[in-house]
């Protein structure tokens, strides 16, 4: 009988997606192979966390579950023999969640010695207005690949690897302990399940040399700061044969002059005379497609006040949407007034009313007021 998920992974039947994957994650650390090595309770029980929170994250397995059960997923079921949780499907839920905390060094071990090369990350930093556009780059890495001369075998060109005579090629010797029969790595191959008589000399038998690959990366536009681009299999080769891992491109954005993101809006603050803001007039700001835009300011205009310009914002990734592009002005205060200036300004407050500054005129009155309230 096979134990609830849910109970599984001891939530509750309404858990959202972020306790499943609090709980999926909490459990896996507990039970992970890697921490009970030879544990084969703590191995099952992993497997199973791993299949709960395999189907539960999914909307659709769940709802399948939370009708039928396991049977849902049973020969005939929902998607027939679909279900199966092979090491490697299992492997990549696991690198879902764990990715970011492994980082670049974690290696799986498959059969035959084979090793799957290690995940590698390539920090990136781009301009906004290369967000904004999107690009090709190219980048160089450093990364163990393939041996060429070797085709990656380990053995000289020209001879094979042999298969082991200790283990016939299984990479596994058996032996019995009383009623037990217990599997060993072989101590000939170490499991690889071949010997190499010869090593090749470019790669001294590792089946991998390192080198600098270029490789060019598309960063669509759009693309925000904290971005993960995975590129699949371009990690460090594997050993022996084994699969590559995977790159990670880590992508910041770099902090513009005059713009600040949200999402796909963007901001910017400009600063204009107290005579603009006061008399009215105009300006142009630059945007991030390469033209101008002009901003009308209107007479009497207050400081902070924002001017939306539509769609001059950045795009919004894989989609036809532009953001908006929020211009806030800031009314700036003549400083080291001339002797005309000052007297300019004297009479133009003798002759100022009160509707020339509707919101400080009468501000420190009624201000008065409250604070004399007190006294009654
Ligand atoms: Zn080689
Ligand atoms: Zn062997």
């Amino acid at each position: 009988m096979k134990a609830d998920f849910y109970e599984t992974l001891g939530v509750h039947k309404g858990a959202d997606e972020k306790e499943l994957k609090a709980a999926f994650r909490k459990l896996a650390m507990q039970f992970h192979p890697d921490r009970n090595p030879g544990d084969h309770a703590c191995e099952h029980k992993f497997k199973e966390i791993g299949e709960a929170y395999e189907t539960l994250k999914d909307p659709q397995k769940r709802a399948a579950y939370d009708r039928f059960g396991h049977a849902a997923f049973e020969n005939g079921g929902m998607n027939g023999g679909g279900q199966g949780f092979g090491a490697s499907g299992f492997a990549d839920i696991f690198e879902d969640i764990f990715g970011d905390m492994m980082g670049g060094g974690r290696q799986r071990r498959s059969s035959g010695g084979r090793e799957r090369g290690a995940d590698l990350r390539y920090n990136m930093e781009i301009s906004l207005e290369e967000a904004y556009a999107g690009k090709t780059a190219q980048i160089h890495v450093p990364a163990s690949i393939s041996c060429t001369d070797c085709s990656g075998s380990g053995a000289k060109p020209g001879t094979q690897p042999v298969t082991c005579t200790t283990c016939a090629g299984h990479g596994k010797v058996r032996a019995s302990q009383g009623f037990f029969s217990i599997e060993r790595t072989c101590p000939s191959c170490h499991g690889r399940g071949q010997t190499i008589k010869d090593p090749c000399s470019k790669c001294a038998g590792q089946g991998r040399v390192t080198e600098e690959r270029s490789l060019s990366v598309n960063i669509p536009a759009g693309i925000e700061d904290g971005t993960r681009i995975r590129l699949a299999n371009e990690g460090e080769a594997g050993l022996r044969g084994g699969p590559a891992g995977d790159l990670y491109i880590f992508l910041s954005v770099k902090p513009h002059e005059f713009f600040q993101r949200d999402g796909a809006d963007l901001y910017c603050k400009v600063p204009i005379s107290m005579t603009t803001a006061a008399l009215g007039g105009q300006f142009e700001v630059a945007t991030l497609d390469g033209t101008q835009t002009r901003v009308k300011v209107p007479e009497g205009t207050q400081n902070g006040r924002q001017f939306r310009l539509k769609s001059k914002g950045m795009p919004v990734l894989r989609q036809p949407n532009i953001g908006d592009l929020y211009i806030q002005v800031a009314v700036e205060t003549p400083q080291n007034l001339s002797k005309r200036q000052r007297e300019l300004l004297e009479e133009f407050e003798q002759l100022s009313s009160k509707d020339n500054s509707p919101q400080s005129s009468g501000f420190f009155t009624r201000m008065k007021d409250f604070f004399e309230s007190f006294g009654e």
